[in-house]
């Protein structure tokens, strides 16, 4: 990335888990200035608000929490309905899915861009990881940053540093960063709301746990 970007601002859309840590740890070392958006909408457990906001002043960034709890009255699913179970539906697509989550969640992010003069908005979004979910594939965010620009007359670029990563290969950018540990430590993935390593039997764990195995083993770590 240019010298020049170092100047210029930008919005990381922040969860407190290990992509959206990792996409901050990505901004701080590429900008000038950074701030943190997170959007609270009946996530399953508190403790997930509870961990952005701490991770965010730990490292002393000015962090936005947006409510946006309407997405639990669209759409009945494992993230917001606390009595389902999370699992693969038949199509493929994990339960877990909100329907238009990231539209709704980038339109809030490049308004809230807007306000703050933040010309870079950055996610964690992936399609390696999670093709199930439309609208975190690459064709999606190229198109809704256009959407974007035309809407407010802007040029934001919106940056999925992810998008082509899997998760051993997150680790290694955490790695990178000089973040590893403290992703590894300080953030929330699981769906059962265990922090850091997790609770070792859900989906999200299983995912993150065996990227990590695999990149410590590829480093010779373990
Ligand atoms: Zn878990």
């Amino acid at each position: 990335m240019s010298e020049t970007l170092k100047n210029e601002k930008a919005l990381v859309v922040f969860s407190g888990g290990q992509d959206s840590t990792t996409c901050m740890f990505y901004a701080k070392a590429h900008f000038k200035e950074v701030e943190l958006v997170t959007f609270q909408y009946g996530q399953r457990h508190d403790l997930e608000i509870e961990v952005a906001k701490n991770i965010a002043s730990e490292q002393g960034l000015k962090h936005h929490v947006l409510d946006m709890s309407l997405l639990s009255q669209l759409s009945p699913n494992a993230l917001t309905d606390h009595s389902m179970q999370i699992e693969d539906n038949e199509d493929g697509v994990p339960n877990t899915f909100v329907p238009a989550r990231n539209l709704l969640f980038l339109s809030f992010a490049g308004a809230l861009a807007y306000q703050i003069g933040a010309k870079h908005i950055i996610t964690g979004v992936c399609e390696t990881d999670f093709s199930g979910y439309p609208d975190c594939r690459d064709s999606f965010i190229k198109s809704m940053n256009l959407s974007l620009n035309l809407s407010m007359d802007k040029d934001f670029v919106i940056h999925t540093p992810l998008m082509w990563l899997n998760k051993k290969e997150t680790w290694a950018l955490s790695d990178e960063l000089d973040a590893l540990s403290y992703i590894r430590n300080k953030t929330l993935t699981c769906y059962n709301g265990v922090m850091s390593d997790g609770c070792g039997e859900c989906p999200a764990c299983h995912l993150r746990n065996q990227g990590l195995q695999q990149y410590l083993e590829s480093k010779g770590s373990l």
